[in-house]
């Protein structure tokens, strides 16, 4: 089996705590991204899985079996890091035969294995080049193909493509995830870069601070961030958060925002959890799904960026900022005044001072 489970796991360097607490199960054949900003503990984890640093406190367990003190070498893991490690003064063929040989493998069955892996990895025709004529590109590809050919149950991937350019990385996002639907691995893939982890992976654990902060499908964390942490952090640009006091209304429960003036009444579900709630909410919508409206938010256009198919429009400022993503020809310029509006069912709402998601009753 190789499942794994993290059970209340934590590490502490000196009084520092990097991890705080996870707990988090991984299902056999899953492939899970942690994803979350610079220190929030990711690679911790990932070291702990290996078997390159001990827990603090609490547990590793593959399937039934727990792997303390359980020495990397013997825990049945392929590791991939950020920085390719391999033999420059080899060829690829000998740095992809490497594991097998040194494993004892059959020639026969290097040659089979060697020349499945170039394939799949587009390296057949680099298969007798000395590595250290080779790009960092098809560098780090060798070093997922070596690592790879070993068909290890668990597959570790720390950041691999964070040295790759920007054409190269969406090839290698296709190809990782055929990898793991033919070998059908354990797939771990520690990565702070969220398109990365929405493309790939089948759930996604969000980190922030040593902190688990959501663990879903890219759509659920997407559609449902559980708090404000990943609300802000998944989507480019993040959710836009408007601070406001629920109202009643003859239209309904609406968020009063101040200067900007009240919201749509929020749909009937929310509306209930919301009125039983003390206090300011955080109303949150996506920047892709605001529309041009005849009722909404009247609001000045701060900045216009286009970025090709797609054009970003900031709304006001402040606390009160918005973002909103519109067709690249969008006929809004710096100055005007725009009236926007989301769709009440894409609304999501926060208590203001948890910063965890309202859910409808
Ligand atoms: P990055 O993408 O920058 O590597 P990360 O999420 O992977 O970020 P970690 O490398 O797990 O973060 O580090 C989490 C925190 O623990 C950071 O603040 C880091 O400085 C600290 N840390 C990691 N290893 C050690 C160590 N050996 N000694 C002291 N502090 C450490």
């Amino acid at each position: 089996m190789s499942a794994i489970h993290l059970k209340n796991l934590t590490k502490s360097f000196g009084d520092f705590a990097a991890l705080k607490t996870m707990d988090l199960e991984i299902a056999d054949g899953e492939f899970m991204a942690l994803l979350g900003p610079s220190g929030c503990g990711k690679s911790t984890t990932m070291n702990m899985i290996a078997g390159m640093e001990e827990p603090t406190s609490g547990k590793i367990l593959f399937g039934e079996r727990d792997m303390a003190g359980v020495p990397m070498g013997r825990r049945g893991v392929g590791f991939v890091f950020q920085n390719y490690a391999i033999f420059t003064h080899m060829s690829v063929r000998q740095n992809l035969a490497y594991g097998p040989r040194m494993r004892g493998a059959a020639k026969a069955e290097i040659d089979r294995r060697v020349c499945a892996i170039a394939e799949m990895l587009q390296l057949t025709p680099l298969l007798d080049r000395k590595a250290d004529r080779l790009s960092v590109n098809i560098l780090q590809r060798v070093a997922i193909g070596r690592s790879a050919i070993m068909e290890p149950a668990i597959f570790l991937l720390d950041e691999p493509l964070s040295n790759v350019d920007a054409a190269f990385r969406a090839v290698m996002r296709t190809e990782l995830k055929q990898l793991q639907r033919q070998f059908r691995q354990t797939m771990v893939y520690v990565t702070h870069d969220q398109l990365e982890a929405m493309t790939m992976a089948d759930r996604i654990a969000v980190m922030d601070h040593g902190v688990l902060q959501q663990v879903g499908t890219p759509l659920e964390v997407y559609n449902n961030p559980a708090n404000v942490f990943v609300a802000r952090f998944i989507g480019a640009p993040g959710m836009n958060l408007l601070r406001g006091r629920p109202a009643e209304s003859d239209r309904g429960l609406v968020v009063d925002l101040g200067p900007l003036g009240v919201t749509p009444p929020l749909p009937d579900g929310l509306a209930s959890t919301v009125r039983a709630m003390r206090g300011d909410v955080l109303y949150g919508f996506r920047p892709e799904q605001v529309t041009l409206a005849e009722r909404g938010l009247s609001m000045r256009v701060s900045f216009v960026e286009r970025i090709g198919a797609r054009t970003i429009v900031h709304l006001g400022e402040g606390e009160g900022a918005v973002k909103a993503v519109f067709e690249n020809d969008v006929g809004l310029s710096v100055g005007q005044t725009a009236v926007v509006a989301p769709p009440a069912s894409s609304v999501r709402v926060f208590d203001a001072t948890t910063g965890v998601s309202v859910k409808a009753g």
